[in-house]
């Protein structure tokens, strides 16, 4: 996509991002803290409300994969011993920090002052800062988020995750940058974030709509990009989702569907739910496989990892501590098998969706565990048909273009004939 083939949103998000890691750079001189964090189940608010910057270490690996970075990271992890079994976004991440803790723009990434580990259920977040902790020797404070085995957060897991931010998280904040909480700003920032979720989940309910005005997949990893990262609960981030909807809204009155890198794709042949995280080593490539074929992908859970707005959840400024608690209890990889199973179906339904896939990748077992009988019962529940493809995240070994182009042309072909009513 040229940049003028660009949206405003996207143009906008690249210049937040551009600012984010400049402002990055500068902290050693500036004095801003800085804090190193997740993205399912981070704490922007109150990281932001101490006046803290937010660095999301998934989203350097991701964006240097997209730069064509990840591969040299990688190897260079596995020479200093990381398996090739470690999640692929560690190994970019130590590699990348080997390599002098350059960011994906070029500038150069601060040492953190402190480490928040919010522990949504992926065994590897607690390795991989150990590892950072080893290496920076700074402090780490853990939040324990029980996992909704029985597809629910009891009143004690709420109480019990809201303690640990009070007595925990906030003193860890308050020594690591040197201030005292300030519940007010945090509020602000809570209604913020709230409004910016309300124009989040409009642009992702836009895809009911036919033509689709979005791609609910790789279209939204844009959208979900600032309110996922650093920039929820800001005004910037603010702006961004204003501008957003605004774009979409435009789209949906003038009838037409999203860009894609093959151009606009008013003309949509099928309508897609998908499962699992993209691959971003050729994010494009694999993107362009969906629209060649006028596919458009109208619902996905990825757009959810870092928050199920859809679902109703709103960040609350009149209970700070307890919607953060909410906030961490429902990501997506926080909910049990049959949970997710129903998302999968209610969007099936609600979307119209004419397909339903699952990516899988290598690297991640939070996403992977358990996808193949999700397959089987969204199909027996719906009655649309499952495809299964698999590549990785930022291990560019694991993307075989051919393979994954033959696999969705026959998909495709499948579900063209059961339109014409031709037995499978
Ligand atoms: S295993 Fe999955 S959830 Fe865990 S760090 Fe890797 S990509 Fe993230």
């Amino acid at each position: 996509m040229s940049e003028s083939e660009k949206d405003l949103s996207m143009l906008l998000q690249k210049d937040m991002l551009a600012e984010h890691y400049r402002r990055l750079e500068a902290a050693p001189e500036t004095g801003e803290p800085v804090v190193y964090t997740f993205v399912p189940g981070n704490l922007t608010e109150l990281i932001r409300s101490f006046g803290a910057l937010p660095v999301l270490p998934e989203i350097n690996a991701l964006q240097s994969a997209m730069r064509g970075k990840s591969q040299g990271y990688i190897a260079a992890a596995e020479k200093a011993g990381h398996s090739e079994d470690v999640c692929s976004y560690v190994k970019c991440d130590i590699g990348m920090l080997k390599a002098g803790n350059v960011s994906p723009t070029g500038t150069r990434l601060p040492k953190p002052d402190l480490l928040l580990l919010s522990y949504t259920g992926c065994y590897t977040f607690m390795k991989w800062f150990e590892l950072l902790r080893e290496e920076y020797r700074c402090p780490m404070v853990f939040l324990q988020i029980p996992y909704q085995g029985d597809g629910e957060q009891s009143p004690a897991m709420r109480q019990y995750v809201a303690r640990q931010i009070r007595e925990s998280l906030i003193p860890a904040l308050e020594k690591a940058t040197g201030r005292a909480f300030d519940e007010e700003r945090l509020r602000e920032n809570l209604r913020m974030s709230a409004a910016a979720e309300d124009d989040l989940v409009a642009v992702l309910q836009s895809a009911k709509k036919t033509p689709s005005p979005i791609d609910a997949y790789f279209g939204a990893v844009y959208y979900v990009g600032p309110i996922f990262s650093a920039f929820r609960g800001t005004e910037e981030g603010l702006a961004y989702y204003r501008t957003l909807r605004q774009e979409v809204e435009g789209r949906v009155a003038r009838g037409e569907g999203p860009t894609t890198p093959s151009g606009r794709l008013d003309r949509q042949k099928y309508r897609l739910v998908v499962e699992g995280p993209p691959n971003w080593t050729h994010f494009r490539e694999f993107w362009r496989m969906f629209a060649d074929e006028e596919a458009v992908v109208v619902a996905s859970t990825y757009s959810k990892v870092g928050g199920t707005y859809d679902l109703g959840f709103r960040h609350d400024p009149a209970d700070p501590l307890g919607t953060l608690a909410d906030y961490c209890s429902g990501c997506y990889t926080n909910r049990n098998l049959p949970s997710r199973v129903e998302m999968l179906a209610r969007y099936a339904e609600e979307y119209r969706a004419d397909g339903f896939l699952i990516h899988s990748v290598k690297s991640c077992n939070s996403f992977s565990a358990g996808q193949l009988p999700m397959l089987r019962e969204v199909e027996r529940r719906t009655g649309i048909p499952g495809a299964f493809i698999e590549s990785d995240l930022v291990d560019p070994r694991y993307f075989s273009a051919a393979n994954l182009k033959n696999r969705l042309e026959s998909y495709f072909q499948m579900l063209d004939a059961r339109k014409a009513g031709v037995p499978a």
